[in-house]
């Protein structure tokens, strides 16, 4: 039953016994009043006209015209008042004897008559009293009665109601609550149970259907982000190169399988595990926590041995940031190491290397003797040669000359990338540097005209270098300044003191370069496009490997249009 149907019903039946119980109560007393009103009006009258003829019998000899009058009066009421069964003869009986007194009032006989038909209805009416007296007492005891039922069933609804109705509608909001409660802390399982056929069965159905939606909402995309987070780890899994990820506290979230091989550790070794701890043990995890410092100029690949030799990999570390859902900056959620195998690409580089080395090594034999042959060419004692046979050993010579350039610059190259590099670095003039480099570049620019001009701070340290790689830079400046400077025009080799350190610098006004290709002059094989072709891109590259491997530091500074400082710095030998 419905929660306001049985309000309504409960408290309807309540007010209608009220009503019932009112309506009794008055119909009863009106009809004790009526019984009592009853005995008023038809008996007890009859005892006062009674009461008041027998006194007026007795007033006879005293005043009888009076006397005889108030007999008649009181009797002529009386036959007016005849309610009982049997009051109607004795009332005509005292009529009869009453008209046989007025005849004759000293007849004792007819006044004994009288007395005794007085007497009859007297009696007639104190039967009457007593029977209405005993129906007005059981009209009172049926009215108790009625009313005590009436009574009692509405107390019986009224304590119903008090105990059932306050539970009936709390209990199941308390139970609601409770759910609520249970939802809100994502137990979406959680259900109601009452089922009654009221509003609050209604609630029910409303809310477990609810309950089951969420729940259902819930697992689908739980669901949808476990297929997606296997997705994930496949994908990675599945990937050659060995990937790591750490959280924003350096715990390992994930290593794939080429990870853990290299490692040479188990996943449940690994996962969950923070990166910082697992390094003390192990020294490849350390080195790829390492975090490379921007500033170095060169990051060297990771020699580890996988896959049954010595191979390479090159370490990359990919920040991780996200920006929140409602938030504007963005936080950082961990890192990923990626190590890719470049192990292939080494093996070639050092076949190349290799090859280069061997070809320029076995060329420089042969363009010697080239180089010999020519000065013998050039000896009158060997013949004479005409002008266009001199021209033409002139042109063999500058390219033997170049060729030697190349093969020294191949040779340099290739033992720089095999680590064979021998250094001799001691204390060495920097003044004598600069005069043997520009010794050897003076007939380079000779030919153009072009003027070099040394200006050198005086009494500077001797510096820690060797000096005669230190001197193949140099030259490689001068050289580069005269092929890119226009021809009487002045270099300025200049020499100073800076920090502790002896710092060279060639200036020149030539074209210059642009500031796009400024820190790529010192890559390999690199070429500014459109330069002057005949040189390799090697020059530069060679330079910075010579000078970096004395701890010392090279850079350029350009204005495309107005000319290149090409310098480098190394430290001075201060005792
Ligand atoms: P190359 O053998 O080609 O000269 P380098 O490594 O010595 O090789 O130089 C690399 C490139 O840098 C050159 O091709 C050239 O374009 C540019 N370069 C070097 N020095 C200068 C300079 N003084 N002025 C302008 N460009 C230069």
């Amino acid at each position: 039953m419905r929660i306001k149907t049985k309000l309504n019903l409960g408290v309807g039946l309540l007010f209608l016994l009220i009503i019932i119980l009112s309506l009794a109560s008055a119909y009863f007393v009106f009809l004790i009043k009526q019984d009592t009103e009853n005995i008023l009006k038809a008996n007890y009258n009859t005892l006062e006209y009674s009461r008041k003829m027998i006194s007026s019998l007795d007033d006879l000899a005293l005043d009888e015209k009076k006397a005889l009058a108030l007999f008649k009066e009181n009797l002529q009421k009386q036959a007016l008042n005849v309610t009982e069964t049997g009051e109607k003869e004795a009332t005509e009986n005292l009529v009869f004897h009453f008209a046989a007194l007025e005849k004759n009032t000293s007849d004792e006989s007819i006044k004994t008559e009288i007395r005794k038909a007085i007497f009859d209805i007297i009696k007639l009416n104190l039967d009457a009293i007593k029977q209405k007296s005993d129906i007005a007492k059981k009209t009172a005891e049926t009215a108790n009665f009625s009313i005590a039922i009436i009574g009692t069933l509405c107390f019986l609804i009224a304590f119903n109601l008090l105990i059932n109705l306050p539970n009936n509608i709390a209990n199941p909001i308390k139970e609601l609550t409770l759910s609520i409660k249970e939802i809100a802390n994502k137990n979406y399982s959680e259900r109601v149970h009452f089922t009654n056929h009221n509003e609050y069965g209604d609630l029910a159905k409303s809310f477990n259907t609810m309950a089951q939606k969420l729940q259902e909402y819930h697992s689908s995309n739980l669901y949808k982000l476990f297929f997606e987070k296997k997705r994930l780890e496949t994908l990675i899994n599945n990937m050659h190169d060995p990937i790591i990820g750490l959280d924003n506290e350096g715990i390992i979230l994930f290593a794939n399988d080429e990870a853990l091989k290299i490692i040479g550790l188990k996943s449940e070794e690994v996962i969950s595990k923070p990166a910082a701890e697992l390094a003390i043990s192990n020294d490849l995890i350390r080195s790829l926590i390492v975090k490379e410092n921007t500033d170095t100029p060169k990051k060297q690949p990771l020699k580890i041995y996988a896959h049954g030799k010595e191979s390479y990999f090159d370490k990359e570390t990919i920040n991780i940031t996200i920006t929140p859902t409602g938030e504007e900056t963005e936080i950082n959620i961990g890192d990923v190491i990626i190590l890719r195998n470049i192990t292939l690409f080494k093996e070639l580089d050092f076949a190349k290397t290799n090859f280069i080395a061997t070809v320029s090594h076995e060329l420089k034999t042969p363009i010697a003797s080239i180089k010999l042959s020519l000065q013998l060419l050039e000896n009158t004692n060997t013949g004479a040669m005409n002008d266009d046979q001199k021209q033409l050993v002139e042109s063999i010579k500058e390219d033997s000359q170049r060729l030697l350039k190349i093969t020294g610059e191949l040779l340099n190259l290739s033992q720089l990338e095999t680590g064979n590099i021998q250094l001799n670095i001691e204390k060495s003039n920097p003044y004598a540097i600069v005069h043997y480099a520009t010794e050897a570049v003076k007939v380079q620019a000779e030919q153009k005209q072009i003027k070099l001009l040394i200006d050198a701070d005086e009494k500077l340290q001797d510096v820690k270098a060797d000096s005669e790689k230190t001197g193949w830079v140099l030259i490689n400046y001068l050289s580069n300044a005269i092929t890119y400077s226009s021809e009487k025009s002045t270099i300025t080799i200049k020499l100073k003191e800076e920090n502790n350190e002896i710092v060279f610098q060639v200036i020149d006004t030539g074209k210059g370069i642009d500031a796009r290709y400024k820190d790529k002059v010192f890559d390999k094989y690199f070429q500014i496009p459109g330069s002057h072709k005949s040189g390799t891109g090697l020059g530069l590259a060679i330079s910075k490997e010579f000078i970096e491997a004395q701890n010392g530091t090279i850079g350029v500074e350009s204005n495309l249009g107005l000319g290149s400082t090409f310098w480098f710095s190394l430290k001075a030998n201060d005792k």
